[in-house]
C-alpha cells in the first residue's frame, strides 16, 4: 500500500466520521432549541452512543497503521514527502485527532465526561445560590483528571500547553502568556483613561424594542452579510451560538432582550460571523475533518471581527440605522447616527464576561487565563480560587463582585472541564484586528463600499483568505499568509486606540 492509497482509505473513514459527528451536531441543535424537556435523558444516551462509535473509529488500531503508512510521525506529522500539498494538510490533521483520542485511556474519558456531567448540574445549582463550596468538590475532581489527562497526552512545556491545543492546535502557553503580558497593561491603562473620561449615553437602547421586529431586522443583517439561508437557518436558544449539521448546513441562534436592543442585534451579527466561516470552505475540502476552523482563535475571529469591528463601525450604521429607524420609529428616529454609534461602543468596566465591551473584554480572559493554568499547576487551590479571582478582578478591571455568582460562578466552562478553552476568545481580538489590518490595505474604498450596505467586497476578500482554507493551515500559518507576520497585539491595540480616543474626546 502507497502513501497515497493509506491517505485514500483515510478519506473514506473521514467521511463516516464527519457524517457521525454531523449527525450527533443535529441531535445537539435540538436540544437546545426545539426538543422537549423530557427528552432530555435518552437524548443524552443518543448523543452519548454516537460520540463512543465516533471515539472508537478515531482511536483504532487501523488507523493508526494507515496513518504509519501515509508516513505521519510526531517528527513528521504530514507524512511521506511523496504526498501532495493538499493530502499533508489532510494527514497531518487526521495524525493530531488520531492522537489525541488514542493517547486517553478509555476509563479517563469515561470519568471526565460523568465528571464533566454532574461538574454541570452542581455548577448551575452553584450558582443559582451563589455557592462556591457546594462546587468546589466537582470542580476539585476535574482539576485532577484535567492534570491526568494532561500526562497522558503529553506536552512539550507545560501541562496547560496540551489543554490549550484541544482548542488552538499547535499553540504553546508560554506564546499566550507573553501575548497576554503585553496586552494586559495596555489594556489596563486604556480602561482606565476612558473610565476617567465622560461617558457616554446608551439610554435609547434600553428602551422596549419588541423582539418580532427585531428578528425582522435580523434577518435583514443576516443577507446583507451574505449568509446564505438555502444552506443554513436561524432559530433562538438561551445562549447563542453556531453549528454545523453537513456540509450544506450551518445553523446559528440568537437572543432577543425586548429591553435590550443590543443584545439581539449584536448576537446575530457575532453568530453570522461563525457562520460565514463555516459555509465558507472551498469546494476541495467540503465535507472533510479540513472543513472546519483552523482553531477557536481564528473562529472567533471572524465573529468578533464582523461584530465588532464591521458591526460597530460608523459606516456600518450610515446605512443600517435609517432601516432600523424604519421599524422602531418612536424609540429611534430622533437618534442622530453619532449617538448611536457612541452608544454602541460605550466602555463600562464591569463583573460579566459575556456582557464586557470589547475594550475591557480581554482582561476579563485575562484573569481566567492566570487562574486555570495556576491550577493546572498546582500554584492556585481551588478552595482559594474565590478569593483570587476576586482579588484579580480588582486589580484588572476595578471592580468586585458581591457574590460567587457575578463573580468566579459566572461561566459554565469550567464546570464540564473546558480548561484552556478561555484565551481563544482573546486570540479571536487579536487575530480579527489584525487579518482586518491586512483587509483594509488590499480594500483601501472599503468603507465607501460599507456605507452604502455593500458588505460583499468583505465578505469576497474573507472567503479567499481565510475560509477557503478551513483547517489546511494552522493558524499560526494562516496569520503568517494573510498578513505577512506572527499574532503581534499591536493591531488590536492600535484599532482600540483609533476608535476610543474620538469616541471618548481623548
Ligand atoms: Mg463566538
Amino acid at each position: 500500500m502507497t502513501a497515497h492509497d493509506a491517505i485514500e482509505r483515510l478519506r473514506e473513514i473521514d467521511r463516516e466520521l464527519q457524517l457521525l459527528e454531523h449527525a450527533s451536531a443535529l441531535l445537539s441543535w435540538d436540544e437546545e432549541t426545539y426538543m422537549p424537556p423530557r427528552a432530555i435523558e435518552e437524548r443524552s444516551e443518543q448523543v452519548a452512543l454516537l460520540q463512543g462509535i465516533i471515539h472508537e473509529r478515531l482511536a483504532s488500531p487501523s488507523v493508526a497503521e494507515l496513518l504509519a503508512r501515509a508516513g505521519a510521525s510526531p517528527e513528521r506529522p504530514s507524512g511521506d514527502p511523496a504526498l501532495s500539498e493538499s493530502e499533508g494538510a489532510f494527514a497531518r490533521a487526521f495524525f493530531r485527532k488520531h492522537g489525541r483520542e488514542a493517547r486517553l485511556p478509555a476509563d479517563l474519558v469515561i470519568e471526565l465526561s460523568k465528571a464533566a456531567t454532574l461538574g454541570q448540574a452542581a455548577w448551575r445549582g452553584a450558582r443559582k445560590r451563589s455557592d462556591f463550596s457546594s462546587f468546589a468538590p466537582h470542580l476539585r475532581k476535574l482539576v485532577a483528571l484535567t492534570r491526568r489527562k494532561t500526562e497522558c497526552l503529553g506536552y512539550a512545556e507545560e501541562p496547560y500547553d496540551a489543554l490549550i491545543d484541544e482548542y488552538e492546535p499547535w499553540m504553546k502557553t508560554s506564546e499566550v502568556r507573553s501575548i497576554f503580558s503585553s496586552l494586559e497593561p495596555r489594556l489596563a491603562r486604556f480602561v482606565a483613561e476612558i473610565g476617567a473620561a465622560r461617558q457616554v449615553d446608551d439610554g435609547f437602547l434600553r428602551l422596549s424594542y419588541p423582539t418580532d421586529l427585531q428578528v425582522r431586522f435580523a434577518s435583514a443583517l443576516l443577507s446583507g452579510m451574505g449568509f446564505d439561508g438555502e444552506r443554513g437557518r436561524l432559530d433562538v436558544s438561551a445562549h447563542p451560538f453556531t453549528t454545523t449539521l453537513g456540509r450544506d448546513d450551518v445553523r446559528i441562534t440568537a437572543r432577543y432582550d425586548a429591553g435590550y436592543l443590543k443584545t439581539g442585534i449584536f448576537s446575530v451579527i457575532h453568530e453570522c460571523g461563525h457562520a460565514l466561516y463555516e459555509q465558507g470552505f472551498s469546494e476541495e475540502i467540503r465535507g472533510s475533518l479540513l472543513a472546519s476552523g483552523t482553531s477557536l482563535g481564528i473562529h472567533e475571529s471572524q465573529s468578533r471581527l464582523w461584530e465588532n469591528v464591521i458591526g460597530r463601525s460608523r459606516p456600518f450604521w450610515s446605512h443600517y440605522l435609517p432601516e432600523l429607524a424604519k421599524l422602531f420609529p418612536a424609540q429611534l428616529s430622533g437618534v442622530a447616527l453619532d449617538s448611536f454609534y457612541r452608544a454602541i461602543n460605550r466602555v463600562e468596566p464591569s463583573l460579566i464576561r459575556i456582557e464586557a465591551d470589547e475594550v475591557t473584554y480581554g482582561l476579563h480572559i485575562i484573569l481566567r487565563f492566570k487562574l486555570e493554568t495556576a491550577l493546572v499547576s498546582g500554584d492556585l487551590a481551588v478552595d482559594d480560587l474565590p478569593d483570587a479571582w476576586n482579588r484579580e478582578m480588582g486589580e484588572l478591571l476595578g471592580v468586585k463582585p458581591d457574590n460567587d455568582a457575578e463573580g468566579v460562578l459566572q461561566d459554565v466552562h469550567w464546570s464540564f472541564g473546558a480548561i484552556g478553552y478561555f484565551p481563544t476568545y482573546a486570540l479571536g481580538n487579536l487575530y480579527g484586528a489584525q487579518l482586518f489590518a491586512a483587509m483594509r490595505r488590499e480594500l483601501p474604498g472599503m468603507d465607501g463600499e460599507i456605507a452604502r450596505g455593500n458588505l460583499a467586497p468583505i465578505l469576497a476578500w474573507l472567503r479567499a483568505r481565510v475560509h477557503a482554507s478551513g483547517a489546511t493551515l494552522t493558524a499560526g500559518e494562516l496569520c503568517e499568509k494573510v498578513t505577512g507576520e506572527t499574532l503581534n497585539p499591536d493591531y488590536f491595540l492600535r484599532y482600540l486606540e483609533e476608535k476610543y480616543r474620538p469616541i471618548y474626546d481623548l
